[in-house]
This record gives C-alpha cells, sequence and structure tokens, in this order.
C-alpha cells in the first residue's frame, strides 16, 4: 500500500539533526564523522542526508541511536537526544522571536503533545495536566514498532522542558510498549515555581508548524514547478502577514528559487540569505522549508514585525494550517494526488477572493470535489439573520438563499463547540430546514462548524442524495477545507467590515462622504440636496452630545425616508447631509422642490428625546446639472452655498441654487473686484492665558463679504485667491485691516497683540519684508506686537526660512501655524528664527487618543524647553483645555474661548475683562463665548 516515497515518514528528521549536534558537542566533527562510518556501515543512510530531510523511520533513529551509544558509551543516549531536541527548539532564534514570557511547564506540555502528534505517527498522544505534575500516554495506532530509544528521547525532552521554566522535573517512564505493556507511560513532576521563562507553548506550536510547512515542501514540490510554488507561497503569505518584505525560496531540482515582495527580483536571493545570517535590520522572522528553502518576512524599519507577536504568529500558523492540512493528505495517502493538487490550489485561490461570496463559492466548489458530495455549502452566520446559504455550485441543486433558523439544526451548539463533523439525515433537521434539503434532493449531510476561539463564521455542510452515498472518510475529507475555509471566511468578512466602515458613517448608518463619488450613477441630470441641521449645537450645548447624536441618527432616517427609495443619501460631516437624485424624464421640472419640502417638514416635527421634544429644523440648497456644473463636486460647491444663503434668510427653508453658486462662475472675477472694493474684512479670534483665561492676543482671520452671497469663509475662497494668484493680495489687505485696528485698540484701551496670517504666495513675494515695514510704519503699529504665521513647510526652504528671517529682525514674532501636522520641523527648531509653536486643533482635538495624547504632550514640552510660547489651537471644551493646563501649555484659542468676531466685540470683551480685574470682581468671567453665539464669523 504505501509508496517509496513514504517509507519512514514516522518521526521528524530533527531526531536525527539533534542527535548529530549531540554527538558534535561531545566529540567535535571526528566524533560525528565515525558515527556517520558506523551507521552506514550497518546499512543505513548517512544521518546528514535523513536529517536534512522531513521524516526519518524509527528503525532509523533506532540503528542511529545504537550506532551512537556505541561510540560514546553512553547507554541513555536517547535520553540524551530527548533533552538535545529541547535545547535546540529553545535556542532556536525563530522561536526565541515570538516566544511570549508566560505559561509554564503544564501549558507547554498542551503545545508539546500536539507537536508529537504532528511530527510522529504511529502513535496517539494523551495528557492530562495537574498543577506540577502531568501524565502521557502514547497508544499505538499501527503495526508501527517501539523503540527504547524513542521512549528515552520523550522521557529527555520531558525531564528537561521545567528547566526552561527555571524548575526542576523529574521523569518516570511507568510503563512501555518495549517491555510489553499495551501503551507507553510517562508520568513528570516539576517544583512549582521560578518561571518567567520562555513560553515553551509557542514553541511547540511552532516546531509543529516549521515541520509541517517542512515535509508540505516535498509534497508540493513534487507537482510544482519551484518558481511558481515560490509565488503562490507568497501570494498567501502576503495576505496573511501585513510586513513590507516577504521571501520564499523553494527548493528544485536545479538549486533552490528564492522569490521576494517588497524588494527588487535581483535582490532576493541575498536577502534570504541575510534573513538566515541574522545580517536583517529591524523585525525579522523566516521559517525553514525543505532542505535549503525558507519563508521570511522582514520589516526593516521597526524593531518587530508590524505585528509581532501573536498576530504574526496566527497568520503563519494559518499558511502552515493550509500546507499542513496538504501534507497531513499526503503522508496518509488518504486523498488522492490530485485531491492534494486541488487543496494547494484551493488555498492559492482562496489567498485572492476578497468578498465572501467569492470565498464562500471557493469553499463549496472544492467541498464538493473533495468530500463527493452533490451539493455543498456555507451557512454564513449573520447575527441578524441567521445562517444565510452561500456557495452551493451543486449543479441544479440548491437551497435558495434564504436565511436558516438557528433553531432548525440539529445540536447547533455542540457542533460549534466542538469542531468535530456531524453527520445527520435532513430529517432530523427542523421542517423548514428539511423541506428545503429534500428538494434539493439532499437526505444525508455532514456538517462541521467553522470556528475558533469564540469567533463563528458558520457551518460547512456537504449534501448527499442518501446515506450510502456518504463517503466512510467524509468528516476527514471535511476537515480537510474546514480550516482553510474558516480562516478566508474570516478575512473576508473582515475585509467587507474594513470596506463598509471605510464608506459609511458610524452614527447614521448612511454613507459618508468619501462614498458619494462611488455611490452616485454617473451620466444622467443629478439633483443635490445639502442639508445644514439648523440647532443641533444648541441640542448638543444644552442636552449633551449624546442627545445631539440621537437627533442626528434620527433625522438621518426621516431623511432616508423623505428623500425616497431612489436617492443617495450621505451625511457629509457634523450636522450636514446630502441627498443625490437623478432626475427622471417623467418627473415635474421642480420635483427636488417637492423633496426639499419634504425634507424641511420632516425635520421641522419634534425629536422625542427621553420624554422631552426637542426642536431642530432644516436649511437646504438644492443645486441641479448642468446648470450648476456637471460633475459632484461642482454640484456640492453650489448648493452648499445656496444652503448657507437659505440659513441667513431664516432657517427651516430650501434655496436653489443659481448659476453664481457655482464654483468659479464668476467668483473669481468677483475676487479681484473685492480687493479693491473694501469687500474683504477680517474678524479676531481671541487668544487666551490658560492660567486666568484672560485674552492676551487675537489672531486676525479674513472673511469675503460678497455683496449678494454674503460671508465668504477662508476654505471657501482661499484657493481660488491662490488659483487666481491673488492670495498674497488678500493677505495684505488683511494685514492693513488688522493693523489698522491694532493701533485703534492702542489708543483705546491700551493695545492688544495681533496675529496675521501669511501664505506662502506672500513669502515668496521679492519685497515681502519691505513692503511688511512699510505696513507697520504706516499704521503706526509697534512690531513686537504683531505675530506671522506661518505654516510648518515654510521652515525648510532655505530662502523662505530667510525672508521669514528678515520679518524677525523688523522685531515681529513668529509664530508656526498647525503645528503637529506637516512634515517635522522639531529638529531644526531651535536655529529657526520661531517665537510660538500655534499646535493644530487636530492634536488638541485628540481624535486618535492613543497617538494624539503622547504627540500633544511631547509638543508641548518641547516648545516650553525651547523657550517658545505654546499656543493650543481649536479648543472646544473645558475637558481640552484643562489638560492642555495640565501638560504645561501657557496659552489657548478656540470656540470655548471666542470664535473669531468683530473688533467692537473683542474690545468689549477686553475691557469687561479689565473691569473685573480692577474691581476684583470673582463674579463669572465673561461668557468664554463670544456674543453672538452659535455662528462662526
Ligand atoms: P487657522 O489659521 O488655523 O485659523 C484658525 C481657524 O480655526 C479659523 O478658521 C477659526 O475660525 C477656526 N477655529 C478657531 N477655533 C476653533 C474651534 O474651537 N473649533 C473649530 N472647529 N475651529 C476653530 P477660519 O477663520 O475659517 O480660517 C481658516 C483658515 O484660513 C485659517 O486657519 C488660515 O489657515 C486661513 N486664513 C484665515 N485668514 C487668513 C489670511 O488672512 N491669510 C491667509 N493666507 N490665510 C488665512
Ligand atoms: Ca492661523
Ligand atoms: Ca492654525
Amino acid at each position: 500500500m504505501t509508496e517509496p516515497a513514504d517509507r519512514g515518514r514516522e518521526v521528524t528528521a530533527r531526531f536525527a539533526a539533534a542527535l548529530a549536534a549531540y554527538l558534535d558537542g561531545l566529540g567535535g566533527p571526528e566524533l560525528v564523522a565515525e558515527w556517520t562510518r558506523a551507521a552506514t556501515a550497518a546499512g543505513l543512510r548517512p544521518p546528514a542526508d535523513a536529517a536534512a530531510g522531513a521524516w526519518i523511520s524509527r528503525a532509523e533513529l533506532a540503528g542511529y541511536c545504537e550506532a551512537a551509544a556505541a561510540l560514546s558509551g553512553d547507554g541513555e543516549i536517547g535520553r540524551r537526544l530527548g533533552e538535545e531536541l529541547l535545547r535546540l527548539h529553545t535556542a532556536d532564534p525563530m522561536v526565541a522571536a515570538v516566544v511570549t514570557p508566560d505559561g509554564g511547564p503544564g501549558a507547554a506540555l498542551t503545545g508539546i503533545v500536539e507537536y508529537l502528534g504532528a511530527v510522529t505517527s504511529g502513535r496517539r498522544w494523551q495528557l492530562a495536566v495537574d498543577a506540577g505534575s502531568a501524565v502521557l500516554e502514547a497508544s499505538p495506532l499501527g503495526a508501527a514498532a517501539a523503540s527504547r530509544h524513542f521512549c528515552a528521547a520523550i522521557a529527555g525532552y520531558l525531564a528537561a522542558l521545567p528547566g526552561a521554566y527555571g524548575s526542576a522535573g523529574r521523569v518516570a517512564h511507568r510503563h512501555c510498549e518495549v517491555s510489553g505493556a499495551p501503551s507507553c507511560r510517562w508520568e513528570l513532576r516539576w517544583t512549582q515555581g521560578g518561571g518567567g521563562a520562555a513560553g515553551v507553548v509557542q514553541l511547540g506550536r511552532w516546531v509543529s508548524y516549521f515541520d509541517a510547512m517542512t515535509s508540505a515542501a516535498a509534497v508540493a514540490g513534487s507537482g510544482r514547478a519551484p518558481a511558481a510554488l515560490a509565488e503562490s507561497l507568497l501570494d498567501t503569505l502576503e495576505q496573511l502577514v501585513p510586513s513590507p518584505i516577504l521571501v520564499a525560496r523553494v527548493d528544485g531540482p536545479d538549486g533552490a528559487v528564492t522569490a521576494a515582495r517588497g524588494v527588487a527580483p535581483a535582490a532576493a536571493d541575498d536577502l534570504a540569505d541575510d534573513l538566515v545570517a541574522g545580517r536583517c535590520r529591524g523585525g525579522a522572522l523566516w521559517v525553514p522549508l525543505g532542505r535549503s528553502g525558507l519563508l521570511g518576512a522582514l520589516a526593516p524599519d521597526s524593531p518587530s514585525l508590524p505585528t509581532a507577536g501573536g498576530a504574526v504568529l496566527t497568520a503563519f500558523s494559518r499558511l502552515a494550517g493550509a500546507v499542513t492540512e496538504a501534507a497531513a493528505a499526503r503522508r496518509d495517502a488518504e486523498l488522492a494526488r490530485a485531491e492534494t493538487a486541488q487543496l494547494l490550489d484551493f488555498a492559492g485561490r482562496l489567498a485572492g477572493a476578497t468578498d465572501l461570496d467569492d470565498v464562500a463559492g471557493i469553499v463549496a466548489t472544492t467541498t464538493e470535489k473533495v468530500t463527493g458530495a452533490t451539493l455543498a455549502l456555507v451557512l454564513a452566520w449573520d447575527a441578524a439573520r441567521g445562517l444565510v446559504p452561500l456557495g452551493q455550485p451543486g449543479g441544479e441543486a440548491s437551497l435558495g438563499r434564504a436565511p436558516v433558523d438557528p433553531v432548525e439544526l440539529p445540536d447547533l451548539l455542540g457542533l460549534a463547540d466542538r469542531s468535530t463533523p456531524l453527520r445527520v439525515a435532513a430529517t432530523e433537521c427542523g421542517p423548514g430546514l428539511g423541506a428545503r434539503l429534500s428538494a434539493a434532493g439532499a437526505t444525508a449531510l455532514v456538517m462541521r462548524a467553522l470556528a475558533d476561539d469564540g469567533a463563528f463564521e458558520g457551518l460547512l455542510v456537504a449534501a448527499y442524495p442518501g446515506p450510502g452515498d456518504v463517503p466512510d472518510d467524509a468528516e476527514r475529507r471535511l476537515d480537510g477545507v474546514a480550516d482553510l475555509a474558516r480562516v478566508a471566511l474570516a478575512r473576508a468578512r473582515a475585509l467587507e467590515t474594513a470596506r463598509y466602515q471605510a464608506t459609511h458613517d458610524a452614527l447614521t448608518g448612511l454613507y459618508n462622504r468619501n462614498a458619494l463619488g462611488a455611490i452616485v450613477p454617473a451620466g444622467g441630470d443629478l439633483e443635490l440636496l445639502y442639508i445644514d441641521i439648523d440647532r443641533l449645537k444648541h441640542v448638543n450645548d444644552e442636552l449633551g452630545h449624546a442627545a445631539g447624536d440621537a437627533v442626528l441618527a434620527a433625522s438621518a432616517q426621516r431623511i432616508s425616508a423623505a428623500a425616497g427609495p431612489d436617492a443617495f443619501v450621505a451625511r457629509a460631516g457634523g450636522d450636514e447631509f446630502v441627498v443625490v437624485r437623478t432626475r427622471s424624464r417623467a418627473e415635474a421640472p421642480r420635483h427636488g422642490d417637492l423633496v426639499a419640502s419634504a425634507i424641511c417638514a420632516a425635520l421641522s416635527e419634534p425629536f422625542d428625546l427621553a420624554g422631552r421634544d426637542v426642536y431642530v429644523g432644516a436649511s437646504i440648497g438644492i443645486a441641479s446639472s448642468p446648470s450648476c456644473g456637471h460633475d459632484l463636486a461642482d454640484l456640492v460647491t453650489a448648493a452648499d452655498a445656496a444652503m448657507y444663503q437659505s440659513k441667513r434668510s431664516g432657517r427651516g427653508s430650501w434655496r436653489r441654487a443659481s448659476g453664481a453658486h457655482t464654483r468659479g462662475g464668476g467668483l473669481e472675477d468677483d475676487l479681484h473686484r473685492a480687493l479693491r472694493s473694501g469687500e474683504i474684512t477680517v474678524v479676531y479670534q481671541p487668544q487666551v492665558e490658560l492660567a486666568g483665561l484672560v485674552t492676551v492676543a487675537v489672531e486676525a482671520l479674513v472673511r469675503w463679504d460678497h455683496p449678494r452671497r454674503g460671508l465668504i469663509t477662508p476654505a471657501q475662497f482661499l484657493d481660488i485667491a491662490e488659483t487666481a494668484g491673488v492670495l498674497a493680495e488678500v493677505d495684505r489687505e488683511a494685514r492693513r485691516l488688522a493693523l489698522a485696528q491694532a493701533r485703534l485698540w492702542a489708543a483705546s484701551f491700551g493695545g492688544l497683540p495681533v496675529s496675521v496670517n501669511l501664505s506662502t504666495q506672500s513669502l515668496i513675494r521679492p519685497h515681502l519684508v519691505d513692503e511688511f515695514a512699510a505696513d507697520l510704519a504706516g499704521a503706526g503699529v509697534d512690531p513686537t506686537a504683531v505675530e506671522v504665521e506661518i505654516v510648518e513647510g515654510i521652515l525648510s526652504d532655505k530662502q523662505l526660512i530667510a525672508v521669514v528671517s528678515g520679518l524677525a529682525d523688523l522685531g515681529v514674532r513668529v509664530a508656526i501655524d498647525d503645528f503637529g501636522t506637516g512634515a517635522s520641523v522639531f529638529a531644526r527648531l531651535k536655529r529657526l528664527p520661531v517665537h510660538t509653536l500655534k499646535i493644530d486643533r487636530s492634536l488638541v482635538a485628540g481624535g486618535d487618543a492613543d497617538r494624539d495624547a503622547p504627540i500633544l504632550a511631547a509638543v508641548v514640552e518641547m516648545g516650553r524647553r525651547l523657550g517658545l510660547e505654546v499656543v493650543a489651537e481649536g479648543v472646544e471644551n473645558p475637558a481640552q483645555a484643562s489638560r492642555l493646563r495640565r501638560l504645561g501649555a501657557t496659552r489657548a484659542q478656540g470656540w470655548l474661548f471666542g470664535q473669531p468676531t468683530t473688533a467692537a466685540e473683542i474690545e468689549r470683551l477686553v475691557c469687561s475683562q479689565a473691569a473685573n480685574v480692577v474691581t476684583g470682581s470673582r463674579g463669572p468671567a465673561p461668557s468664554p463665548l463670544a456674543p453672538g453665539v452659535g455662528r462662526v464669523l
């Protein structure tokens, strides 16, 4: 029965390698050479050849041990071998890279027994572990003869194991097959305590995976060209190990072939050598494959692999699991050669599939082939819907797509718990499922849970016309596919979730802004409604953000309902929504107006928040193609502007965009005019000292007071100004206004330092420094009371630094705006003409707490040490302010302390603070929010 090539696949070849290592340690290469001569004289393969393969026979192991015992005069050679094996395992650098310091001998044994099961054949291993002791039992499965050396090696390995945890172990070999007992039994005791050494749990698992891969390489190598195999292994590996560089070296008849991802093909070979030699920088990990092959992962710029430890472990184990299936199949000759190829192919194809349907289809097709079922399917778990039938190649036979109620399955919990296949008749299922199965011509089923560690992907089902059609070993065959199927389904599901999250808004479940471009059909006449919820800020302020969120979620539902089933609804951010419809020829010309008024009406109804009626409302702008432009971006711009106007002219209404709301459509021309006709204005936002919350400076922020469109914010026109090449003029206009104001303030209440923003276009202007000096002189303002805000990036340009230095030489202070967002100039800060760091709003808000908090703390601390003023921007709530104060920030700017407002308001604010100081009033500080709340000027 057994093919010649399979003879001797009884014990992992690592036993031979360990024996060689032991003898080498004992008597050096001469002793090893003598041993080799003795072994070959006894008719055995040279030990080195045997050790280079994957497997040896028990008889070979016994022969090698006899030869070694005779040479060394050591009757306990088996025990030495076991100890040496353990030493090799714990010293293995790739194992050392992943072992973790937990578990103890008891936990480690679990892994080791798993390992024994994978790397020896002919015995069933059973383990019982207690505190400080364990019993291991090996029962013979076939005819493979017992060997006292093998038994001694197991004893040696076990006895040495507790040493890895700093405790001592004793082993008793209670009874042994060699002396006629029906099974072998070892009892291990160890002293408690010690611990803290390498977690040999992982070690055992790893070793078994490595061995599995080694054997798999032999199997796989027989069927496929090495180059193709290397590529397909990389394909799989790439899906599993998110490491920048991956390498696979596969043995071939003409030497090994190396392929890699993340480096040039020509460099692959050297890289593999470097990995083995430990010459690689950064995080590196490799596992051997065949005689000289390997699989490796490398992250040169990181101290460890990106997903060090657990994740890499699992990832590799998954791959190994896949290959193990193939190897096991081949080893046991349970599946024909063609089926082995099928499994390998299965792994390859699964790696390419990304959506759940695809994966289920591949799984089902392979399951049909491997198990001989007439219909195979995946019942994919869906918490909301139950078990959804997927896959189902089965020719005519099919269950349809309607979900299956979990209660219809016989013993679902038992199935999920054991992960062993269950053979049942269709009649044992609930009546609904039973009827569907018999309609599909299936009366006998074998099913298996796709579950692991509490994660449940669903069930894999192979269905047959009658019980007589089910192969005897159907369970084994199903097992062969299941592990890989589970991993692939889990991965597809994770990808689908990620895809969903990337395109959907978590709060409302609507599409998000990013998704808009992708979901709206191209072509056709589009109509876009830009919706802004009125008074949401009020709800947030008065009832808290949870209430605001509830209103937003409910608004999303009302908008969707009012927009109708054919419209796309997205949340554009904050309290803004977008509805896009394709206009049909049949509809009335202004159908969109009806939709808008339906939405306005729906949102003007009260929301019931815990028994309390809350009113919001909506302002809407409508834009349609082609009059407002052709692409989505044009429509958004136009509708947004129209919405804004509708908000200004009283809320709760909608307004159509005219051509003038469109981008480009005139704005640029208008801008040239605006610069001459005094439409450019400036508002001021207070900067406060965090210690006493007193306003100590202001930032001048530009606004465009458009005669028809009203107040336009920088976000809406600065890049138009930039494209039109007039941004420097805008800056200068804003600066002149701000300086004139500073002068007036100086006269009326003693003055207030003023910051102005300088764009790159300003800085590259030939005579900026002279112009600036003239502006200062013209206004009669003390340069030291003026600060210019520039963005971080400028400071990496020598010429621009010179300009900034020129400004600093005038006596003007220099602030770095939006600090923490751009390319960092940390290293050079000390040498640059900088006085202030303005920490960007995003860091202050700390959306990503884990990442942002430490950066924020570091930036504040660094600024302090360099003697710079540190201003935190965008402070919106007291928690942020107090945190900043705790971190040592001295100044802040943001809505909490005041929105950008008019010069007159600033004056009032400063004077009332002064009055408080003068009268020593301990009454409430002037409202941190500037009057005219709710609107950002
Ligand atoms: P910036 O220099 O970072 O100015 C701060 C921006 O954040 C202002 O927006 C301000 O209204 C806003 N802001 C202040 N506190 C808060 C807060 O607590 N929360 C939130 N969410 N935002 C807050 P604004 O006025 O719309 O200005 C936007 C940007 O336009 C400015 O960002 C600046 O880069 C640019 N800008 C403004 N005026 C000028 C100017 O005269 N010249 C140039 N070149 N750029 C300017
Ligand atoms: Ca600024
Ligand atoms: Ca800023």
